[in-house]
C-alpha cells in the first residue's frame, strides 16, 4: 500500500441554523489520501464538498471526528485552488503568487525565485507584471494554481477549479495540469479535486468518491484505471462515465428517503423533491418521446444534446423517475408507457395523467389532498403543512418541499394554493 498522507476518520459537520437547530452537512466521512494519486469528490451542489475541503484545509473545525496528516505540521502541507480564483485585483501576477510565501516568512530573494519558478511552470511566463483584470479567466486560474504550488504543498485541494471557465479553456487547463502531474513537474504528492462534472472526474482522477447529499456522505468509491492520456471517446472512458451516471441517477447518491409518521399511517416522502417545474418535466418527456430518441436515450448524450448542464438533467430525470415517467438503467433513460401517452396527449389529458402519477407516487401530494378533503370548506392554511413537515426537516427544506409540490399540484389541478391568503384548497383548483 502507498504512503498515506491524510486520514479522515468519522468526520461529522453540523452548522447551527438561525433558529438554533442543527443542520447536518457531513455524515461519518471516512477518507484517506495516498501518495501519488488524484482523488475526485464528485457530487451535486450543496452536498457538502466545499465544507469537507475547508475542514481538511484547517479553515473549519469538524463537529466530531478526526483529520490527521502524515506530516507533522498540517497547514503548510496543503494548498487550495478556488473556483473563483480569489486573486487580489490590486496586486500583479507576481505579487499574487508571492503572497502565498509571505505568510510563511520566506526571505525576499528566495520568495522571488520560487514565485518566478511557479509562474514559469504553470505557463504564465511574460505575465509577471500584469494585473488580474488584464487576464482571461484561464490565465487567472493559472495564477491561482501558481499561488497554491509555490508553497510546495504535499496535497493540493481544488474546489471546482475549472467550472468558471469556458469549455475550451478548461479543457486546456485540465490537460496541462495532467501533463505536469504525469511528468512529476509539480512538487505535489497528491491531489483532491472537488467537481460536479463526471467527465472531468473520469479524465483526471485515479479514484472517484461519489458524494451523496442531505447529509453529505461518501456513497460509492470507483477506481479509474484507464491509462493517461485518456481519450474521452474510448469505450473504457465512455463505459465509466455511463456507469457513474447510472449510479448517480438511480439511487445511491439520491437524498435519503425520510419516513414521515402521519395520521393514517406511515408515508415516505423524499426529503427534497427536485426543484423542477412541470414545464421542464413536460419538455424532457417531449424531447425523449420524439426522434432521434423515440423513448430511450443515453444520458450523457442527452446531456450534451440538450445543453442543460449535468446538474439540471439529473434533477429533471430524477423527477421523471419518482413520478414513474421514466426508468433509468445502464446510463439510459427510458420513458414509461404513461410518459409516452403523456407526450401524445392534449393539455387536459396531460393534466389528468400528471395528477394520477402525483397521487400515486408522491405521498405528500396524497396526504395534502386527504387533509383538505377532511377539513371544513376543504381549505387549510399553509402553516398546517409547514408545521407538519418541520417535525421532520429544517424550515427552509420544508418550505422548498412544499413549494415544489405546490407547483406540480397546480399544474395537475390537484389542489390550489392561494398566495394572498396562504391557503390551500380543493375546490376551484384553477383559481
Ligand atoms: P457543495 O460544495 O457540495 O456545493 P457546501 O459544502 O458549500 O456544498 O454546502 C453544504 C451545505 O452546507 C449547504 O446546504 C450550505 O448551505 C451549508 N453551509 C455551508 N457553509 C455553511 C455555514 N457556514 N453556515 C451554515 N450553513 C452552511
Ligand atoms: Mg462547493
Amino acid at each position: 500500500m502507498k504512503n498515506t498522507l491524510l486520514e479522515i476518520t468519522a468526520v461529522d459537520k453540523s452548522f447551527q441554523r438561525p433558529d438554533g437547530r442543527a443542520l447536518k452537512v457531513l455524515d461519518t466521512i471516512n477518507l484517506s489520501l495516498h501518495e501519488g494519486e488524484i482523488v475526485s469528490l464528485l457530487g451535486k451542489s450543496g452536498a457538502g464538498k466545499s465544507t469537507l475541503l475547508r475542514i481538511i484545509a484547517g479553515l473549519l473545525r469538524p463537529t466530531s471526528g478526526k483529520v490527521s496528516f502524515a506530516s507533522s505540521a498540517s497547514a503548510s502541507h496543503v494548498a487550495m485552488v478556488f473556483q473563483n480564483f480569489a486573486l487580489f485585483p490590486w496586486l500583479t501576477v507576481l505579487e499574487n503568487v508571492e503572497l502565498g510565501l509571505e505568510a510563511l516568512g520566506v526571505p525576499e530573494k528566495e520568495m522571488r525565485k520560487r514565485a518566478l519558478d511557479a509562474i514559469d511552470l504553470i505557463g504564465l511566463d511574460g505575465y509577471e507584471s500584469a494585473y488580474p483584470r488584464e487576464l482571461s479567466g484561464g490565465m487567472k486560474q493559472r495564477v491561482g494554481f501558481a499561488r497554491a504550488l509555490v508553497v510546495n504543498p504535499e496535497i493540493l485541494l481544488m474546489d471546482e477549479p475549472f467550472s468558471a471557465l469556458d469549455v475550451l479553456t478548461s479543457e486546456t487547463l485540465k490537460t496541462d495540469f495532467i501533463d505536469l502531474w504525469i511528468e512529476r513537474k509539480m512538487p505535489l504528492k497528491s491531489v483532491l479535486l472537488v467537481t460536479h462534472n463526471i467527465e472531468e472526474a473520469v479524465l483526471m482522477s485515479d479514484r472517484i468518491l461519489i458524494f451523496a447529499a442531505n447529509p453529505g456522505r461518501i456513497a460509492e468509491e470507483i477506481n479509474v484505471d484507464i491509462p493517461h492520456p485518456r481519450d474521452r471517446q474510448s469505450p473504457a472512458f465512455r463505459d465509466m462515465v455511463e456507469r457513474i451516471y447510472t449510479l448517480m441517477t438511480t439511487g445511491i447518491a439520491k437524498p435519503q428517503t425520510l419516513g414521515l409518521r402521519l395520521p393514517g399511517g406511515e408515508i415516505g416522502i423524499d426529503e427534497k423533491l427536485p426543484r423542477v417545474s412541470p414545464n421542464q418535466i413536460a419538455g424532457l418527456v417531449e424531447a425523449l418521446a420524439a426522434a432521434p430518441y423515440n423513448g430511450r436515450a443515453d444520458l450523457p448524450a442527452l446531456d450534451q444534446a440538450l445543453q442543460l448542464g449535468t446538474d439540471e438533467i439529473f434533477q429533471v430525470v430524477e423527477s421523471l423517475r419518482i413520478l414513474k415517467f421514466a426508468d433509468v438503467a445502464q446510463g439510459d433513460v427510458m420513458l414509461t408507457t404513461a410518459a409516452l401517452q403523456f407526450a401524445d396527449a392534449d393539455t387536459q389529458k396531460r393534466k389528468e395523467i400528471f395528477a394520477e402519477h402525483l397521487m400515486n407516487n408522491i405521498p405528500l401530494a396524497a396526504y395534502i389532498c386527504r387533509v383538505l378533503q377532511d377539513r371544513p370548506g376543504k381549505r387549510a392554511p399553509r402553516t398546517r403543512f409547514i408545521t407538519r413537515l418541520e417535525d421532520h426537516m429544517a424550515e427552509e427544506d420544508a418550505d422548498e418541499v412544499l413549494n415544489a409540490i405546490t407547483s406540480w399540484a397546480r399544474y395537475a389541478e390537484l389542489f390550489a394554493y392561494h398566495d394572498n391568503s396562504e391557503e390551500y384548497s380543493l375546490d376551484n383548483p384553477t383559481g
